[in-house]
């Protein structure tokens, strides 16, 4: 059974996310830094998926670890899915991002502001053996800032069900409806199914 898994992200908002949506296992979850890997990986993928396998490769490659690679980002409908597989590039900074994606969607109504988290995920075991998975989740951009939760994009992630922004909710309730929550959990159950 796997005990630890090596987490391929320097973020420390996902790392925080992945660890308290595996606390009910008995997995244990370290960072890349904790196993000796700085160094920065290339995302030279056009896809989330393409991006999540090549960052998981290099560090398993490197450490021989069992590695838990996420690769996730926002997609906008009404900039053709934009920022993409470029969420983290798209500005110098998380103020930046949100600033550069309200001033693209000035003046665009509520009704043209769908948008999407989408988190792809590889747990890469061996040479010959990894599973993958994807989870989304949907919402609206909002036209301001709400909340000071989370990361990212969160605080303009607005989610109609709960009448709140992403950065708002509790860490219970994102770490229950989030794209990365639910990609986590089709792995969490895949592993159990293969009983490696
Ligand atoms: P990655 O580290 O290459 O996967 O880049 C992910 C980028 O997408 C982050 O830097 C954030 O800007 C954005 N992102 C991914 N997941 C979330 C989330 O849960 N909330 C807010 N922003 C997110």
């Amino acid at each position: 059974m796997i005990d630890e898994i090596v987490v391929a992200s320097k973020n420390k908002g996902k790392i925080k996310e992945i660890r308290n949506i595996l606390s009910g296992t008995d997995i244990k979850v370290v960072s890349m830094e904790e196993v000796g890997f700085n160094e920065d990986i290339e995302e030279t993928g056009k896809t989330f998926y393409e991006n999540a396998l090549i960052k998981a490769g290099a560090i398993y490659d490197k450490t021989k670890s069992v590695v838990l690679s996420d690769d996730s980002g926002l997609e906008v409908e009404y900039l053709d899915n934009a920022p993409g597989v470029y969420s983290a590039r798209f500005a110098q900074n998380d103020d930046a991002r949100i600033e550069k994606l309200l001033g693209l969607l000035q003046n665009v109504p509520e009704n043209k502001r769908k948008a999407r988290f989408v988190c792809s995920m590889v747990l890469y075991i061996n040479e010959q053996y990894y599973v993958s998975a994807e989870g989304t989740v949907d919402g609206y951009i909002a036209t301001d800032r709400n909340g000071s939760k989370g990361f990212g994009y969160d605080p303009v992630f607005y989610l109609p069900e709960y009448h709140k922004t992403m950065a708002e909710v509790s860490e219970n309730v994102k770490n229950k409806i989030s794209h990365r929550a639910k990609a986590l959990e089709q792995i969490v159950q895949k592993i159990k199914e293969l009983n490696v």
